[in-house]
């Protein structure tokens, strides 16, 4: 048994009770850290998370763990690197090993249209508190001698952006450390629980159905990342979320230290090491709209293909393993965060392909919300209502995958 499991072994796994203050309804990171951030923050440990599988089973154990605040426009900037912050201080806070390492990601531009984007996002990062520079070509190079500035001879490099606080941290270490801190706060964690449906009194949801039973709630919150929409459904609420699958891989062994994160504007892949030294790629998601979790050739012949073209050491590296997740899309490629229409229920949504380095921030400004029924300033431009009226926080451009 290792240190990791031996920290886990004194929680003890209570039945659910028939009410709670808060019900949150997905184990993922984003559930788990709105459950963590009420018990720390705001003291309030009458609240159970509902998981129907395992902690950390869905998306945020599934990611290319890439955490980063290089966004295009400013109230992204300004969330994604509170967000950033936060996990740069998550392991001294949990006092869980979550294997953070800043990296910087190198963000790199093809031609001339793609240079001006990456020198404008470098300017409104810096203007927003995200420490991201233009670097060219030369300059590229020192911080990675890998790539192959001709790009193949088709993709010459002629510039990037290069955001230097940007991380990687362990998907799985970074849900457990925020399941423990909220259990051994009195926080119920209920895997293997299934929320079948929402109890509702009028325009108001006032607790959960689940395959274990009722279960009453003040607040019901959901966290259940590309299932959304069937969530929303059972409260009457139409949500603008397509639920994509996006696909990932990682290679064997590659000897060498391979230290910054690297992206592409055009050729829409990126790669990092992981801590095993095993090359992760990942790239766009399906373009077709579905919950299938099955992984295909086509993905990996083509963003192999690409990824190679920017760095040919890979060709000499193997394919270990590949995977999918199911990613809930917003039409502006932002976030939805915040109340709904119906009363009594929150939802934490459209995190699509970029919502792993959201984890702390999202939790500890949702459960800002829950705790004082106010929407906080820094999450208020991601509200529903920004649809209705018209107010979209357009950022495809940022979401690295498109
Ligand atoms: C291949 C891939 C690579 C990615 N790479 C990155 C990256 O590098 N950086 C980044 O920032 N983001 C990345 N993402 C996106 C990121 O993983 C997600 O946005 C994030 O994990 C979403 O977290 P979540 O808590 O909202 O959802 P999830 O982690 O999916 O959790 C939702 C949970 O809800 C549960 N659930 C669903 N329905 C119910 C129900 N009815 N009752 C009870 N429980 C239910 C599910 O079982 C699941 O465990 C990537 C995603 C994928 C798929």
């Amino acid at each position: 048994m290792n240190e990791f499991q031996e920290k886990l072994v004194h929680f003890t796994w209570p039945e659910p009770k028939k009410s709670y203050d808060v019900v949150i309804v997905g184990g993922g990171g984003h559930g788990l850290a709105a459950a963590y951030y009420l018990a720390t923050r705001h003291g309030i440990t009458n609240v159970a998370v509902l998981e129907r599988n395992y902690i950390g089973g869905g998306n945020s154990g599934r990611n290319t763990t890439i955490i980063r605040a290089n966004y295009g426009i400013p109230e992204a900037v300004r969330f994604y690197q509170h967000s950033l912050e936060l996990y740069q201080t998550l392991e001294a806070e949990t006092g869980r090993w979550i294997m953070h390492q800043e990296k910087g990601i190198l963000w790199m531009a093809h031609s001339e249209i793609g240079m001006q984007q990456q020198k404008a996002r470098a300017a409104i990062n810096r203007a927003f508190g995200a420490k991201t520079e233009f670097l060219t070509p030369e300059e590229i190079l020192k911080v990675c001698p890998e790539i192959d500035l001709t790009g193949g001879g088709v993709w010459p490099v002629v510039g990037g952006s290069y955001n230097t606080e940007a991380a990687t941290a362990r998907h799985d270490r970074v849900n457990w450390a925020l399941a423990e801190g909220a259990m051994m706060r009195g926080v119920h964690v209920h895997q293997k629980t299934a929320v079948t449906g929402l109890l509702m009194e009028g325009n108001r949801v006032t607790g959960v159905q689940t395959d274990k039973g009722p279960i009453s709630a003040g607040i019901v919150m959901s966290a259940v990342g590309g299932h959304v929409t069937s969530l929303a459904a059972m409260a009457g609420l139409r949500l603008p979320i397509r639920t994509h699958p996006l696909q990932a891989f990682v290679t064997n062994h590659y000897a060498r230290t391979f230290h910054p994160i690297v992206a592409s504007t055009n050729l829409l892949f990126y790669v990092s090491q992981t801590a095993r030294g095993e090359m992760l790629m990942g790239a766009e998601i399906d373009p077709q709209p579905s919950y299938n979790y099955r992984s295909d050739h086509h993905f990996l012949q083509s963003c192999a293909f690409r990824a190679t073209t920017l760095l040919p050491f890979l060709r000499d590296l193997r394919v270990l393993r590949q995977w999918t997740g199911v990613c809930d899309m917003s039409p502006d490629y932002s976030p939805i965060m915040g109340k709904t229409s119906v009363d009594g229920f929150y939802i934490t949504t459209g995190w699509g392909t970029w919502g792993f380095k959201a984890i702390p921030a999202s939790g500890e400004q949702m459960a800002q919300l829950i705790a004082t029924g106010e929407t906080p300033e820094m999450i208020a431009p991601f509200a529903l209502s920004r649809f209705a009226e018209d107010r979209l926080m357009a950022d495809r451009g940022s979401a690295g995958t498109h």
